[in-house]
């Protein structure tokens, strides 16, 4: 290991004397170099870094020396808010001040996207359309001053840092939204709380962000590497901004926020009055695009299906594999309403008022292009779906495209184009190889590492494996009722200790939930969805001995440490629902290629997303607990030893009985 990772890594080194019972890792070490060596030679590095490892401080350390080093700048994008906050909080405070001890500064900062922040500009506007703005009777006036004594005061305007509440239709209309900023023409420009963050940003070494910001677009172009943590997701991350998606209520806030018939309110009626005739063919433009809105999106669902309560209740979700046969009366109209807000924009000397003109334009361009790209279906690279989703005032349809496959876009928008791209996660191997990862991606040549937790699994978990649950596609309702007896016998051997039960069945969640309820355990029961999930992780962690019943979220990203999570429970090995629409053309379009789809698809995936489940026990060297995996089929079907190698080896529990000896003995 070079010498001035030394200093850090070693036993009497920096990250010793800030690190509490920091203990030198080989692993830990092995990562940096790596990451040091990936850097130095611009090649791109992939790690699987074992829970426990340090992986943080293992990419950070030698980040951190290069930018300051090379005069370099390095983005750092996870996927979760709790890793983002862990990075900000913990572990960059610590590594500046480790620098700080060698008269090294570091900046870093965190970016988040630009809605985040507030707009002096269109406060100021909105500051003078008061009364129109708060149409639900509250004082405008008393929220009004809040936000613009907030804004004078506060250091970033964002609005997480509020002191207040600020409703989300107010926010709408004070915050950032890129394509209304006039950048340096803007009269609020010196004061701007964005343009603020975007110099920060620039001075900084290390940019932290989300995986989600990184795709839609940096506001920052130059930089010199990119570290992806938590990057098992970055194909789900990069498909979602690679494809579109256009619901009814959100192109009805669009065109609603241009002109609404019913409140006579919008865009149109703060323009200048000088051209009553085109604001006239405006109001009518926007107005029968409005109308057309819920027949188009009807005639959507009709065309696949999901038009009775019961078709509803049977999918939220649709695929479309042939161009729609629905009449498009809407993308006409809003064609329309672009070209008249065009002409509408050339007359307006106000630059602001021309900007937010063109903006609507745009979105009007942008809707009717999805439209039409939706209604085309063209499959070649493609996958296209109608989803639903059920809201406090109705159901909400949406139409939506993604591609089969994002290793080219990914290999051209990141390989291509950044002399380091690093990824690492617990999770990114398969028995041990990182191939199948790597293809998913589009990433072929560069540094490569598994590195194994530093935990000893053997003495510190168990794994017991059910045999009287049935098998879920050869008897689903004999598996639900015997996956709800084994769940309640194995609360009862946890006496002492916080039991997870991971599902990928919403229904049988709330079934288990209920009977569990019925059954009444004497101990706290809680659900996804009954509160917001950090404040639900929250309550389970400070009960201690709690039960809490979880969907896909829970499966990754949850640090439960000590007895409050002994126990986790694997319902079901975690395959994607073969009817899930981009599931589905992902399968066809491998087929098509002459692949095995489950083998190279399906099976990786469900094998990672498994040891994501897994890797909820164990979080600490202290740490110890049980892992009951109620699914038959990973001890009866072929690929059952996929995902039992991909997890460490750990003590058994081959009955209920031992179960509970396990437990019993912890005490
Ligand atoms: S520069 Fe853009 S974001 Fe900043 S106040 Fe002006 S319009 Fe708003």
């Amino acid at each position: 290991m070079p010498p001035e990772l030394q200093r850090f890594f070693s036993a009497n080194g920096l990250l010793a004397a800030s690190v509490r019972n920091f203990e030198p890792r080989t692993q830990q070490t092995d990562m940096a170099g790596l990451m040091a060596r990936a850097l130095d030679e611009k090649r791109h590095l992939v790690v699987e870094a074992g829970t426990g490892i340090g992986k943080s401080l293992a990419y950070l350390v030698p980040a951190a020396l290069w930018c300051l080093k090379e005069k370099k700048k390095t983005v750092v994008a996870t996927y979760t808010k709790a890793l983002q906050e862990q990075l900000l909080k913990k572990d960059m405070p610590l590594l500046a001040s480790a620098l700080g001890q060698l008269g090294l500064k570091l900046n870093y900062h965190l970016l988040m996207g630009s809605e985040n922040y507030l707009c002096l500009r269109r406060l100021e506007k909105a500051a003078k359309r008061g009364p129109e703005l708060f149409a639900d009777g509250s004082s405008p006036a008393q929220m009004m001053q809040q936000l613009l004594d907030w804004a004078g005061a506060s250091e970033t305007a964002m609005r997480n840092d509020a002191p207040f509440k600020i409703p989300e239709y107010v926010w709408e209309e004070v915050r950032r939204e890129s394509d209304l900023c006039l950048h340096a023409k803007c009269p609020h420009r010196a004061a701007c709380p964005y343009a603020r963050e975007l110099d920060k940003a620039r001075r900084a070494d290390i940019l932290i962000a989300n995986q989600h910001l990184f795709f839609s677009g940096m506001p920052l172009k130059h930089f010199d590497a990119v570290i992806f943590d938590e990057a098992h997701n970055l194909e789900e991350a990069s498909s979602r901004f690679l494809g579109f998606s256009l619901s009814d209520t959100a192109l009805t806030r669009t065109l609603e926020r241009i002109f609404n018939p019913s409140t006579s309110r919008g865009l149109l009626t703060r323009l200048p009055q000088d051209n009553p005739d085109l604001r006239e063919e405006l109001e009518q433009a926007v107005s029968s695009a409005l109308f057309e809105v819920d027949p188009f999106f009807s005639a959507i669902r009709r065309n696949v299906g999901m038009e009775t309560a019961q078709q509803l209740r049977e999918s939220a979700e649709k695929r479309v594999i042939a161009p729609c046969a629905a009449e498009d009366a809407l993308s006409p109209k809003l064609s329309l309403t672009a070209a008249l807000l065009g002409m509408a924009a050339e007359d307006l000397e106000d630059e602001g008022e021309a900007a937010e003109v063109n903006a609507f334009r745009f979105r009007c361009l942008e809707a009717a292009s999805k439209i039409k790209r939706f209604l085309a279906c063209d499959t070649s690279a493609s996958a296209f779906w109608v989803s639903v989703t059920f809201r406090r005032r109705g159901l909400s349809t949406a139409i939506n495209s993604a591609p089969v496959e994002v290793a080219q876009p990914l290999k051209k928008a990141l390989f291509d184009s950044y002399g380091t791209v690093a990824l690492t996660s617990a999770t990114l191997a398969i028995e041990g190889s990182l191939d199948s990862y790597k293809s998913g991606i589009g990433l072929s040549n560069c540094l490569e590492a598994v590195l194994d937790s530093p935990f000893d699994y053997k003495r510190q978990a168990a794994v017991y494996i059910s045999e009287k649950t049935a098998d879920p596609k050869e008897n689903p309702s004999r598996y639900e009722e015997t996956v709800i007896s084994e769940i309640q016998d194995i609360i009862r051997a946890v006496p002492d200790g916080g039991v997870f039960a991971l599902f990928t069945s919403r229904a049988l969640l709330e079934k288990t939930y209920r009977s569990l309820s019925a059954s009444g355990p004497r101990r706290r029961l809680y659900r996804q969805g009954e509160m917001p999930p950090l404040q639900l992780l929250r309550e389970f962690k400070k009960d201690g001995n709690a039960v809490l019943l979880g969907t896909d979220t829970f499966w990754q990203g949850v640090d439960v440490q000590g007895k409050a999570l002994s126990c986790v429970i694997i319902t079901r090995l975690p395959f994607m629902s073969p009817s899930d629409p981009l599931e589905e053309a992902r399968q066809e379009h491998l087929a098509l290629e002459g692949k095995n789809a489950f083998n190279c698809y399906s099976l990786p995936r469900a094998v990672i997303k498994f040891r994501q489940g897994f890797g909820r026990l164990i979080r600490s060297s202290q740490d110890r607990g049980a892992v009951a995996i109620l699914d038959p089929r990973v001890r009866t079907k072929f690929y059952g030893p996929a995902f039992l190698y991909s997890i460490p080896k750990c003590g058994a529990a081959r009955s209920m009985a031992e179960l509970e000896r396990f437990f019993s003995q912890g005490k």
